[in-house]
Order: structure tokens, then C-alpha cells, then sequence
């Protein structure tokens, strides 16, 4: 019997003005889970590289006009995609309801009888005063807030902005696409009675690293944007809360503020790099190289995993290997005892930070994550331990590993058995592409599997973006790549990076 077919959900979703970390906690739930997601020019890229492997992903919207879909077009789209996916993520920046033309899309989709959801967004229109040090309200300065469009002003159609009435409304006024009006828009202002004094500031580019705020008054801010050479995209804010920017501009103090920076996403992976980067004032950009996939011996690494507690020893290279290995652990086990006494080794901080989740500490780690520098460790603390011989040690590893660990180990007559964990393949280009295409002042890597991967991949750096190499592993492969570093992180650590970045930066 043939289920009839019914419609996916269509969720109308806020990306946040620009700085992924203003998204919100379900946007990105669903983000994570979407089967399609119908994106456009102002959504935040880098939040869709969390989407999930083969998500259907379609650019609805080009800047700079060519390849724009029309919004009739975008309506038809939707509910097309509802047909042949479950879950569809629209994604909008700033809120969907914000001059976001999400009510038309609800509309469309309410008609065409498709489920849908808002999850709405930061707006643009608070969050980017915000960043400039602007509070749109304040108890002694502003108690109103007026939003408009700067699209509108014509006068054509009965939801203009009427011109008399903003003038005259007291408080800050927030006008969002009026770049292109901007001239006009002030004029018509003090015509209509704005006091040609009153503070005013453009903010382009809001919440990202090019942000960029220029203030001055209603009569003077059309001439300081010209002259600043700002255009779209950019919100105009005007009121005596202007002024208070002074005091409360906080993002320009930060030692990475204007800096963005693209992480490639490594074997490692590169939260906590993205994390301390983004604390610091940069844009970060996490840019996907590889996808981790399942090995190709999952009935080796089934039984492996089974049978890990009859050795003496776990050496795990990689937080994945960690993450892999226990996975497929709990869906035999309920007890971590299970696991029986071995003793545990960490290629490296980040490895053994993710065993420390799993409620277990580390015999030997080196402070660097590196395997040569592993089998130094476990030499040094041979008398700890009485040595390696005969000792078992199952090597929980992906696929393409280097052997150092497994020659070293074995050299020093240890029985060393194998567990593969995970394969590790080039990621799709496309997002990648899109990526690198805005530009970006720095780029890192911290393994020389990424490396390889971004090669496979075949992308191009962006014109003057600086490379970043972490240890000498890297630092080689990228050279055998032809790629120039211009940056060189001595010890194999992110707080290293970090520091080797601000360094390289201080103003
Ligand atoms: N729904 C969006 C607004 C869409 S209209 C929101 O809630 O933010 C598009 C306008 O929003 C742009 O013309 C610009 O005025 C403003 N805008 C959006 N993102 C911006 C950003 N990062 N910085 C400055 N202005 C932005």
C-alpha cells in the first residue's frame, strides 16, 4: 500500500544580524537537522557549515543582484522544497519578521497548506547599535523607539513611512536599507522639523568584523558616509543615544576586534580555537575540510571496541577517535567499568580533554599533540610504568593515521592492536568556496591532514589573507603544497596559536 505523501515542515528562521554566535539556540537546532535550507545574501555563511552531511543547500539570493530570485519565485520554492524534504530551514537574517519579508513566505506557505514555523532572530536593528555601543533605549535619553524602512518614503503606498510624523516622533530612530536614500532621507528629516543637530550614526556590516560605525548629526552624516566610502549593508541610527557610544563603544577595545579569521576545521576540530579567537573580538569563521565518516571495517572496529578491555594499554589519537570509540562503547556497555583497568595514553591535550568528558584521566600525554612526542613521553616514564614489553595496547586511530605510533610502540615489543575508528574525506567545496570568497585577514591550520584536505579541495586563499601554521608537522605540508606561512606557531597548542595571533596583531 502507497503512504500518501505529505508535506515537510518550513521553518522561517532568524540567522542573527552577522555574528554566528547571535543565532539562536533553536535556530541552530534546526539548523543541525535541516534537509534543505533556502538561505540568503544577509544569512551569517559560516552557520551553515553546521548542517549536516548532504543538506540540500540553496543560495536564494546573490548580492549584487545577478542570480537573485525573485520573491515570488522564493514563495514557489519553498513550498517545493516542502514536498521533497521533511525539515526546510529558511534562513533570514536578523529576525524573519524584521523587513525580512517572512510574513509574505509564511503567507505562501500558510496557502499552499504547508506547516510552518517563525523562530525568530536578533534584528539588525538592535543588535547592530548594540555593537556600536548604542543603546537604542536609555532611561534618561530615549524612551521610544521608532523602526522604519528607508525604502518606503515615496509616499506610493499606504504603508509608507510618513516623513511628518518620524520627524516629529521623539526618541531614537532606527532606518534600516536606507543607504541608497540617505542624503535624501536627512533632508526630508530637517524639513519636516528634525533638529539638524540631532546626533546620528551608520553602522555597517553590524555584529561582523567589518563592522564599521561612522557618527556625526542628521546634517552632517550623509557627508562623513560618503567621505568613509560606507554603503550597504548598513542601518542608520539617529537620537541622543548616539552620543553615548562614547562611553560605551566596548567592541573596539577588543585586542582581535576587525580581525576576521577562518579556522579550518581539523581532525581535532576547532571549537575551542573558534571560542578563544571570538572571546577575543575576531569574526571567526569555521570552514569545513573534511568530513569524518565511518571506517571501513566497521565489524573490526565493533569488535575491537568489545574487546578493548583485555589490554593493557589504550593509546586515542584524536578527540574523534574518543568520541568514535565511545559511541559505539555505550551502545554495547551501560558501565563505563566494562572498560576493565587499562591504562590510558592521549596524543594530546585536546584527546585527552575529550576523555576527561568520559570521566577518565590520562597515564601519558604529551603537552604537544604529536605522536613523535607521545613515545617520547611514554620513554620518559618507562619506570612508572615498567616499560612496554609485552604489554598489550590497542591504538584507537583513524584510518589514515600516521604509523609512528604503531612502529614506535612495537619496536619497543609491545603488542599493538589496531582499532579504526573513523575515516576522515575532503568536504564538499561549494559552502568552502562561498567562504573564502568574502575574504579574511587570517586563515589557520593545525594538522597536516586539514592541509592535505584544503588542497583536495582545491580552493584559493583570498587575496591577502595571512596563513597560519601550527607546529613543524603542518608548517611542512604546507610548504609541500606551495603554500606560503606567514606565521609560525612554535608549540603544537591552541592557547599557543592564540597568543601567536594577538602577538602578530597588537596594534
Ligand atoms: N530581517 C533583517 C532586516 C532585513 S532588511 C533584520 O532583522 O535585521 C535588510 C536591511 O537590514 C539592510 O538594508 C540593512 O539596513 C539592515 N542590516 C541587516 N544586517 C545588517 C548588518 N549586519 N549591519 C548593518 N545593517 C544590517
Amino acid at each position: 500500500m502507497s503512504k500518501e505523501k505529505t508535506a515537510g515542515c518550513v521553518y522561517l528562521v532568524g540567522a542573527g544580524p552577522g555574528d554566528p554566535g547571535l543565532m539562536t539556540v533553536r535556530g541552530m537546532e534546526l539548523l543541525k537537522r535541516a534537509d534543505c535550507v533556502v538561505y540568503d545574501a544577509l544569512s551569517p555563511l559560516q552557520v551553515l557549515s553546521c548542517c549536516k552531511e548532504g543538506c540540500d543547500l540553496v543560495d536564494a539570493g546573490k548580492r549584487g543582484g545577478n542570480h537573485t530570485l525573485s520573491q515570488e519565485k522564493i514563495n514557489e520554492l519553498l513550498v517545493k522544497k516542502a514536498w521533497e524534504h521533511r525539515c526546510v530551514v529558511r534562513l533570514k537574517g536578523g529576525d524573519p519578521f524584521v523587513f525580512g519579508r517572512g510574513g509574505e513566505e509564511a503567507q505562501a506557505l500558510q496557502k499552499a497548506g504547508i506547516p510552518f514555523e517563525i523562530v525568530p532572530g536578533v534584528s539588525s536593528a538592535l543588535a547592530g547599535p548594540a555593537y556600536a555601543g548604542i543603546p537604542v533605549t536609555h532611561r534618561s535619553v530615549a524612551s521610544q523607539l521608532t523602526l522604519v524602512t528607508g525604502h518606503e518614503m515615496d509616499g506610493k503606498n499606504a504603508a509608507a513611512v510618513q516623513m511628518d510624523a518620524l520627524a516629529s516622533a521623539p526618541g531614537t530612530k532606527v532606518i534600516l536599507m536606507g543607504m541608497e536614500n540617505l542624503r535624501e532621507l536627512m533632508n526630508q528629516l530637517q524639513q519636516e522639523g528634525q533638529a539638524p543637530e540631532t546626533p546620528a550614526a551608520v553602522i555597517q556590516w553590524a555584529t561582523t568584523a567589518r563592522q564599521r560605525c561612522v557618527r556625526g548629526t542628521v546634517s552632517t552624516i550623509a557627508d562623513a558616509v560618503a567621505q568613509a566610502g560606507i554603503g550597504s549593508p548598513a542601518l542608520i541610527v539617529i537620537g541622543d543615544v548616539v552620543d553615548l557610544a562614547e562611553e560605551l563603544s566596548w567592541r573596539d577595545r577588543l585586542p582581535l576586534a576587525g580581525r576576521r579569521i577562518i579556522v579550518t576545521r581539523s581532525r581535532e576540530q576547532a571549537g575551542r580555537l573558534s571560542q578563544l579567537l571570538s572571546e577575543l573580538g575576531a569574526e571567526v569563521i569555521s570552514l569545513p575540510t573534511l568530513r569524518i565518516v565511518p571506517p571501513a571495517d566497521k565489524r573490526a572496529f565493533a569488535e575491537a571496541v568489545v574487546n578493548a578491555r583485555h589490554h593493557d594499554w589504550i593509546v586515542f589519537s584524536s578527540p574523534n577517535g574518543v568520541q568514535k570509540f565511545f559511541d559505539a562503547f555505550f551502545s554495547v556497555y551501560e558501565d563505563l567499568r566494562e572498560l576493565g583497568g587499562s591504562r590510558i595514553a592521549a596524543l594530546g591535550p585536546g584527546t585527552a580533554a575529550e576523555l576527561r568528558k568520559h570521566g577518565l584521566m590520562v597515564d601519558v600525554m604529551p603537552k604537544e599533540a604529536i605522536a613523535e612526542k607521545l613515545i617520547e613521553e611514554f620513554d620518559r616514564r618507562e619506570d612508572d610504568f615498567g616499560g612496554l614489553e609485552h604489554c598489550s595496547v590497542l591504538w584507537v586511530h583513524a584510518q589514515q593515521a600516521r604509523r609512528i605510533i604503531f612502529d614506535e610502540l612495537t619496536k619497543r615489543k609491545a603488542i599493538v592492536d589496531e582499532c579504526i575508528a573513523y575515516d576522515v574525506k575532503p568536504a564538499d567545496s561549494s559552502l568552502a568556496t562561498r567562504i573564502l570568497e568574502n575574504g579574511a585577514d587570517l586563515i589557520t591550520f593545525t594538522s597536516s591532514s586539514t592541509v592535505r584536505h584544503f588542497v583536495a579541495m582545491n580552493l584559493h586563499l583570498p587575496e591577502n589573507c595571512r596563513v597560519v601554521s601550527m607546529g613543524p608537522v603542518t608548517g611542512r605540508a604546507l610548504q609541500e603544497a606551495g603554500i606560503r606561512v606567514d606565521l609560525e606557531v612554535p608549540l603544537h597548542t591552541i592557547e599557543n596559536m592564540v597568543e601567536t595571533i594577538c602577538r602578530a596583531e597588537k596594534k
